[in-house]
């Protein structure tokens, strides 16, 4: 069906102003191109390349042949919340947090955000960051305020508690973190918390790649602030990433806030996932882990003598320094040779960087270090 220009601009004129916020244009420039590429080399896509294990796939099914395909309790099925909650008061044996389940951890951001967030409210983000923060504040009517992290793209406490204001409402963490793949240091999470804690700012983490650290142990926020709101998910741990299955736990009050804003947004999370995130939590995914640290390791040997890069302890993103121009021209001589990489000014208000995935099979990887050696 074709629009005429009128009604186009009737159409345009309905917009609401809080989507400008959300400028999608750099990413699908990338995805356009690449819709035209034959055999490409895709480093772009944070998503497992393995699948979701046979038995989870098995329970889901399950689920839907009994029956379980209905709304759910707004909060989560009673079985998942209890096993993870298990889960949380092993980890922090002392603490009464609260855990609602949640359609992917993007719903739980995005809850939380609007859950605590009031217009003019400033959000320390630190930079880069996750793409969707700073659109999901804006969205919440906050002011994200965005704080360059160091050359290893750890915290800067300098900048950070300069960045501070009677206005700071929320800090966002995010660790191991996309796009750097880096986990952040335990002494500046420390700080960070007990900062967030003594000034009354609220903090959330986001731990996503908590399964994904690959030389030290995970630190949480959680450990040195007990009312850090955590969000988590099952996309990356277990390659669910269609199925939209995520969590937090936090504050009793906070939780609750939450769950009444789920309750007329999303309802619930799709109930036959939960069933299936159930049996997700028995599997062993450790050898994933192993495997993406001999990934790591292979691409940073590749590159290290061709780009500047921080190498990553967490996740499976990789941050080297452009090598020459701007990200988009770079991005577009990568596509030339059939790689997709994704330019870092999308994650930053730097255009210095550039992300590249290693959550692809070893032969791929290799094709995208001849080709990344090649145009360094
Ligand atoms: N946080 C971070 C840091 C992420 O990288 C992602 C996914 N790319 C999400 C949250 C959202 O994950 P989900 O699929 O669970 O919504």
């Amino acid at each position: 069906m074709t629009t005429s220009p009128q009604q186009q601009t009737n159409a345009s004129r309905w917009i609401a102003a809080r989507t400008a916020h959300f400028d999608s244009s750099g990413i699908r420039r990338v995805f356009d191109l690449a819709a035209k590429l034959k055999n490409p080399i895709n480093l772009s896509i944070g998503q497992p390349h393995f699948d979701v294990p046979e038995s989870v796939k098995q329970s889901m099914i399950q689920a839907i042949k009994d029956g379980r395909n209905g709304y759910s309790p707004t909060q989560g099925i009673a079985p998942l919340r209890e096993r993870l909650l298990a889960d949380v008061h092993r980890e922090w044996p002392d603490s009464d947090r609260k855990l609602l389940v949640t359609s992917g951890t993007s719903g739980a951001l995005n809850l939380a955000l609007l859950a605590l967030v009031d217009p003019g409210d400033e959000v320390i983000i630190f930079d880069p960051y996750f793409v969707m923060y700073a659109p999901l504040v804006r969205l919440a009517s906050g002011i994200p305020v965005l704080v360059d992290t160091n050359a290893a793209f750890q915290i800067d406490l300098d900048r950070f508690v300069a960045a501070l204001s009677p206005k700071t409402k929320l800090v966002l963490l995010n660790s191991p973190g996309n796009p750097t793949g880096v986990c952040l240091d335990e002494a500046s999470v420390k700080e960070v918390a007990e900062i967030c804690a003594q000034r009354n700012i609220a903090l959330i983490s986001d731990e996503i790649y908590r399964h994904f650290c690959f030389d030290t142990p995970f630190v949480s926020a959680a450990k040195f602030n007990p009312e850090t709101i955590v969000v988590d998910g099952f996309s990356k741990s277990h390659a669910m990433t269609g199925w939209r299955l995520g969590f937090v736990h936090g504050p009793a009050e906070v939780v609750e806030t939450m769950t009444k804003l789920q309750q007329y947004t999303y309802v619930c999370a799709p109930q036959p996932v939960q069933w299936a995130g159930l049996s997700a939590l028995d599997c062993d995914v450790s050898p994933y882990m192993e495997d993406y640290r001999q990934k790591r390791d292979r691409l940073y040997a590749g590159l290290k003598d061709h780009y500047e890069i921080v190498k990553p302890d967490g996740a499976f993103y990789m941050y080297p320094k452009l090598p020459w121009g701007t990200g988009q021209k770079f991005v577009e001589k990568a596509i030339e040779h059939e790689l997709l990489v994704i330019p870092g000014n999308i994650f930053s208000r730097h255009d210095t960087h550039f992300r590249l995935s290693f959550a692809n099979t070893d032969e791929q990887l290799d094709r995208g270090i001849d080709v990344l050696r090649k145009i360094a």
